[in-house]
C-alpha cells in the first residue's frame, strides 16, 4: 500500500471498531517509547486521491482550536455526509442537478458611476495590501454589481470565488440573475440541497480528482467555506451583519464571517464584506484602518430612500383609532396603496397567532411541560405550540391553573393576516413564515407569486426582509417595533436598527419613492429616530460608548460556557464548582452563575458562565486556562453528566 497523501480518508481500527479518518499528516518524527504499542495500521486507504486540500485541513485545525471543540466535529460538518460516505460516484439524481445551463448569457451592467468609485475604492485598498474591506452600501445601492464587477476581474486573473450569503438570501432571484451572467461557472450550494447534492458539487469542486476547465464562483451560505475550493482569489461576505452566519448548534459552533477571513489567509485571498448596516464589530475594525472601508451612499437609479413614518400606538388605543392591531391612518395608507395597485409588506417578527395565552383570572400563562416558555398560540391548525422545542398541544378550554378566562395576547403573524384579510376582504393576502415555508419550494413559491403581483399584500417575518426585489412595493409597515427593542440582548439595538433598515429598504424603486409606516408605543425611542433619519453611524457611535462601558465586544471577547442537566440540583452544583475555579483564574472577568430566561429547554436545566476578556489579551492562554479548569471539574465523578457546550463569540 503506498502512503496516502493528507487529506485522503482511511479505515483504521479505534477499540474494536474500523473507523474512516482523514490523514492529516506524515508522521516522520522517532516514536516515543511509551507509544510505541499504541500504533496500530491503516486498514485501508478509501479515496485515490485526497478529498480534502491542505487549506481545509489548516481551516480544520484552526477552527477546532479557535472555536474549543474536536477536529472529529468539524471534520462530520466539513464533508458533506460526514466521513461515510463515497465521494467518487455522485448518485445520478445528484448528477442531473449538475446538468449544464442551457438559458441566455447577459453581459454584466455597466456600473453607474457610484458603483464604480465603490469598485475602484475596493480594489485600491487590495492592491495597497488592505486584504479585508467593508464595503458600507446602503439598501438598493447595488451592492451586488459591484460584485459581479469583482468576481469577473478574479476569474479573468484566472482566480475562484465564493460568494457567501446568508441561507435566506439564497433565492432564485439571485442565482438566476448570476447564471445568466456566469453561466456554468456559477456553483451553487445551500443546506437545502440533499446529501446526493451536495456531494456532487463537492466532487466536482474537488480538483483532485475533476480538473475543472474554467474558473469558477461558488455561491453558498454558511457551510459552503467547506468545500474544497483551489485558486481561492477572493471570498465576498455578503449581509456580513446577519446572526445566521453564526452556527448556533451543534458544534463546531463557527461565525462565518471569522471562517471566510481565515480561510481567505490561508489563500493569500482578498475578502469583501458588505452590508447596509454593519455589524458594530466589523465596523470598527474599519474605523480603526484595520479593514479598508468603502461606503457607497447612492442609490441605484437615484431611488431616495423611504419616509419613515412613526405612529403612536398610545396615543391611537387612547382615542380608540385602531382596527384590531392597526391603526386608523395605518388602515387608510393600505386602501390607498390598493386603489392604486401597489402592493404592501406587512412585517411581525413573530410567528403564530398570538405569542402567548394569558388567564384572565391569575395571568399565568399555559407552559411548555418540557421548557419554561409561554406557548404560543397557532390557529392553523388550532393548537398552542412550543417555539423552543417543537411541543404542540391542543388549546385548553380555560386556565389549567384555576379555570379563568384564556386571553390571546400580542401579535402574531397568523393574526396579521386574518384582521387583514378582514378588512380588505377583496385583497390577495399571502404569508411568509417558518410555518407557511417548510416544504422545499413553498418559499420561492410565496416570492415569485409577490413577485409577478398575483398577491396584493404579503404578511410575514423577517424572512421578508431578506435581499428581495419587488417592483411594485409602495408602503412597507411595521405592526409594533417594540419587542424587537426588548430583547435580554446586548445587541438587542443593533440588531433592531439592522432589521428595521433591512424591511424599510423593501419599499420604493423604480422612480416611486418608497413609505414605511412604523407602529410603536415609544416613538421618542432613540434607536427608532436614528431609524427614521437612516442614521447607522448615530447608531454605531450610540452603541459603541456602551459596549465599552459594559465590557462588550469588540472591546472584549465572549465566551459562553452552558452546561446543561436534568436535575436542576445537579447542574447548581456543577455550575457554582466552574465559576469558582474560573474565578480564581479570571477574576472579575468571569460572570456570576446565570440562569437564562428561558431556563429549561426539551426536560434539561440549563445555567450559564461568560467570560469577558479584554481583546487585547491572549485569546488562545485564556482558552487553554478555560479548558484546564473545566478538566478540574469534569474530573469529579458527580460532574460527569452534565453536558457542557463551549459558544466562543456567542451571537
Ligand atoms: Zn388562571
Ligand atoms: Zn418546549
Amino acid at each position: 500500500m503506498p502512503i496516502p497523501s493528507p487529506g485522503t480518508r482511511v479505515i483504521v481500527p479505534l477499540l474494536k471498531k474500523e473507523l474512516r479518518g482523514v490523514v492529516l499528516r506524515e508522521h516522520t518524527e522517532p516514536i516515543e517509547p511509551a507509544f510505541a504499542d499504541k500504533i496500530r495500521p491503516i486498514l485501508s486507504v478509501v479515496d485515490t486521491a485526497p478529498v480534502v486540500t491542505r487549506e481545509q485541513l489548516a481551516l480544520w485545525q484552526w477552527m477546532s482550536s479557535y472555536y474549543m471543540c474536536s477536529l472529529g466535529e468539524v471534520m462530520a460538518a466539513a464533508l458533506p455526509g460526514g466521513l461515510d460516505k463515497r465521494l467518487t460516484d455522485p448518485p445520478k439524481r445528484a448528477r442531473k442537478a449538475l446538468a449544464p445551463y442551457t438559458g441566455p448569457i447577459e453581459p454584466m451592467h455597466d456600473l453607474s458611476p457610484a458603483q464604480a468609485k465603490s469598485a475602484d475604492e475596493i480594489e485600491t485598498f487590495w492592491r495597497s495590501g488592505k486584504d479585508i474591506v467593508l464595503l458600507h452600501g446602503v439598501t438598493s445601492g447595488g451592492k451586488t454589481d459591484i460584485y459581479i464587477h469583482l468576481i469577473q476581474a478574479q476569474l479573468e486573473a484566472g482566480k475562484n470565488v465564493l460568494y457567501l450569503v446568508p441561507e435566506i438570501a439564497l433565492t432564485t432571484q439571485l442565482t438566476s440573475r448570476l447564471q445568466t451572467i456566469f453561466g456554468d461557472r456559477l456553483i451553487v450550494y445551500h443546506s437545502r440541497f440533499t446529501d446526493a447534492e451536495r456531494e456532487a458539487r463537492y466532487k466536482k469542486l474537488s480538483t483532485f480528482n475533476f480538473q475543472l476547465s474554467t474558473n469558477y464562483v461558488v455561491i453558498g451560505a454558511r457551510s459552503a467555506i467547506f468545500l474544497p475550493i483551489s485558486d481561492l482569489g477572493l471570498v465576498i461576505v455578503d449581509e456580513e451583519h446577519e446572526p445566521s452566519y453564526k452556527q448556533a448548534e451543534p458544534n463546531p459552533r463557527y461565525h462565518a464571517r471569522a471562517a471566510a477571513i481565515m480561510l481567505a489567509q490561508l489563500h493569500q485571498a482578498k475578502v469583501l464584506l458588505g452590508t447596509a448596516t454593519p455589524s458594530i464589530e466589523s465596523y470598527y475594525l474599519a474605523q480603526k484602518g484595520v479593514y479598508g472601508l468603502v461606503s457607497l451612499t447612492e442609490r441605484f437609479g437615484g431611488v431616495e430612500l423611504p419616509d419613515i413614518q412613526l405612529i403612536d400606538l398610545k396615543r391611537q388605543y387612547e382615542r380608540k383609532e385602531m382596527y384590531g392591531h392597526f391603526s386608523d391612518p395605518l388602515v387608510e395608507r393600505i386602501r390607498q396603496c390598493l386603489a392604486d395597485h401597489k402592493q404592501v409588506i406587512l412585517f411581525q417578527n413573530r410567528r403564530g397567532y398570538a405569542p402567548q395565552i394569558q388567564c384572565m383570572q391569575c395571568g399565568e400563562p399555559p407552559r411548555c411541560v418540557q421548557c419554561d416558555v409561554p406557548m404560543t398560540l397557532h390557529l392553523r391548525p388550532r393548537e398552542m405550540r412550543c417555539h423552543y422545542c417543537g411541543y404542540h398541544t391542543a388549546v385548553p378550554a380555560v386556565c389549567p391553573q384555576c379555570g379563568g378566562e384564556l386571553k390571546a395576547i400580542g401579535i402574531g403573524t397568523e393574526r396579521i393576516e386574518d384582521e387583514i384579510q378582514t378588512l380588505f376582504p377583496e385583497a390577495r393576502v399571502l404569508r411568509m413564515d417558518l410555518d407557511t415555508t417548510r416544504n422545499k419550494s413553498a418559499y420561492q413559491d410565496i416570492i415569485n407569486a409577490f413577485a409577478n403581483h398575483e398577491c396584493d399584500i404579503l404578511v410575514g417575518t423577517q424572512m421578508v426582509t431578506k435581499g428581495l426585489h419587488f417592483d411594485d412595493v409602495r408602503l412597507v409597515a411595521v405592526l409594533n417595533a417594540d419587542p424587537l427593542f426588548n430583547q435580554p440582548d446586548f445587541r438587542a439595538y443593533e440588531r433592531a436598527f439592522q432589521m428595521l433598515e433591512q424591511v424599510a429598504g423593501r419599499a420604493g424603486r423604480k422612480g416611486t419613492k418608497g413609505e414605511v409606516w412604523i407602529q410603536t408605543f415609544d416613538p421618542a425611542n432613540k434607536v427608532l429616530q436614528m431609524v427614521r433619519e437612516h442614521d447607522y453611524i448615530a447608531l454605531y457611535n450610540h452603541q459603541l460608548a456602551e459596549r465599552q462601558m459594559f465590557h462588550y465586544p469588540p472591546f472584549h471577547r465572549m465566551i459562553r460556557i452552558q452546561m446543561r442537566h436534568t436535575k436542576q440540583p445537579q447542574v447548581h452544583t456543577t455550575s457554582t464548582q466552574l465559576q469558582t475555579y474560573l474565578s480564581q483564574i479570571f477574576g472579575r472577568r468571569v460572570s456570576a452563575v446565570i440562569i437564562p430566561s428561558v431556563e429549561r429547554v426539551q426536560a434539561y436545566y440549563i445555567r450559564e458562565l461568560t467570560l469577558r476578556i479584554e481583546s487585547t489579551a491572549n485569546m488562545a492562554e485564556a482558552k487553554r486556562r478555560l479548558q484546564e479548569a473545566i478538566d478540574q471539574v469534569w474530573s469529579i465523578p458527580s460532574n460527569k453528566n452534565v453536558k457542557l457546550i463551549i459558544d466562543i463569540d456567542p451571537q
